[in-house]
């Protein structure tokens, strides 16, 4: 059986490689002369044209995709010749902040405060309302802390507006969190639903560091009001494969900052520390197929490897460690692999971490 996959980044490498032992095999649909699903699976270019799409869907089974800023449009001509999962509505509700916070506010699920800004005056208003400090950002479009501005006070409007100004732009409240949490869910086309356990997470410069898994310190309320937050969202959009939900924790209460239609960087631990990685159960989603369990087999730790690679040899002499390069070229800020450690408690994850000589907060 053959899939499409829009992208073919690190996510799609893993989607792939989670494909193999289902029989699956996956087409790629990706620009990039070198790319980290080289050798997975067969590349289609990303020329849009009809006769390309329909080269690129013929024999699939069904397309699905690995990056949140997938045209719409495209999604939507995809449909009419294969189903496309999760669906297009999801892409359009998680391209613009604005859309995207809106939905979390009907949903139920608490956000910042925000005001939408597509003008310096607007902006000026939005400041009136929701104070310093504050976060402008893009609506559509940005990443990894990327299309974002940190007002520390009101007199960096005009600052902000010089980097920021010209897009359409949303500034949101700053929200005082005691840390930063993401949570994963999977919907098979039946609506069945499994939950990840919520993730702790570490960022640098804007990237995804550190995620610890289960978190620790997680009330059963806290678990619960997670998995309704992200089973209004999936239910909301009849959602079929992985969602991830970026959250900000205020004691027992939580703040949805963000979702990716995907799955997602803070769940990479699922594949050696839950008992179904969140890329095969999204391909179980995907295809209708049973969800595998979403437990964790016990406390782990994945650590991402940005910008240079250790000596695989000091990662792997950790018991319980595992490494995973995704085949890219080493670039300041470029995430190249990842590493998860296990072990007995949390406390040994750590240490275990501590061991690799890689530093870690
Ligand atoms: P984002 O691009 O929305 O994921 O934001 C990147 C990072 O900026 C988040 O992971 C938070 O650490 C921080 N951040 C974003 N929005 C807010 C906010 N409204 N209040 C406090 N911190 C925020």
């Amino acid at each position: 059986m053959r899939i499409g996959v829009l992208g073919g980044g690190q996510l799609g490498r893993m989607l792939a490689l989670a494909g193999y032992p289902l029989g699956l095999r996956c087409r790629f649909l990706e620009p990039a002369l070198e790319a980290p699903v080289d050798g997975l699976g067969e590349r289609h270019a990303d020329d849009t044209s009809e006769e390309a799409l329909a080269r690129f869907t013929n024999g699939l089974e069904l397309v699905t995709y690995e990056f949140e800023n997938v045209p719409v449009e495209l999604a939507r001509r995809l449909e009419r010749a294969v189903p496309i999962y999760p669906p297009p509505a999801a892409l359009e509700a998680s391209q613009d902040r604005l859309h995207e916070k809106t939905l979390f506010r009907r949903l139920g699920l608490s956000t910042a405060p925000y005001a939408a800004v597509d003008s310096r005056a607007d902006l000026d208003r939005a400041l009136d309302e929701l104070g310093a400090p504050a976060f402008l950002k893009t609506r559509r479009f940005g990443y990894d802390g990327k299309g974002q501005f940190f007002l520390r006070q009101r007199s960096d409007a005009d600052a902000a507006w010089s980097a920021l100004g010209g897009s359409p732009l949303l500034l949101e409240g700053a929200v005082r969190f005691e840390r930063e949490l993401s949570h994963l869910s999977v919907r098979g086309r039946d609506g069945g639903v499994a939950f990840y356990p919520l993730v702790e997470n570490h960022h640098r410069d804007g990237i995804l560091r550190l995620s610890l898994a289960p978190a620790p310190d997680v009330s059963p309320a806290l678990t619960a009001l997670a998995c309704d937050y992200s089973r209004r969202v999936l239910d909301e959009l009849g959602y079929v494969g992985v969602l991830a939900i970026e959250l900000f924790q205020q004691g027992e209460r939580l703040i949805a900052n963000e979702m990716a239609p995907r799955v997602h960087n803070s769940g990479h631990w699922t594949i050696e520390g839950a008992r179904t990685s969140q890329f095969e159960n999204h391909l179980r989603a995907v295809l209708g197929w049973p969800l595998g369990a979403a437990d964790a087999v016990g406390p782990c730790a994945m650590l991402n490897l940005i910008g240079a690679l250790p000596d695989p040899r000091t990662v792997l002499a950790v018991p319980d460690a595992h490494l995973h390069l995704y085949g890219k070229k080493a670039r300041p800020g470029r995430k190249l692999g990842h590493v998860t450690v296990q072990g007995g408690t949390p406390e040994e994850v750590r240490e275990r971490l501590a061991r690799m000589g890689i530093a870690a907060r």
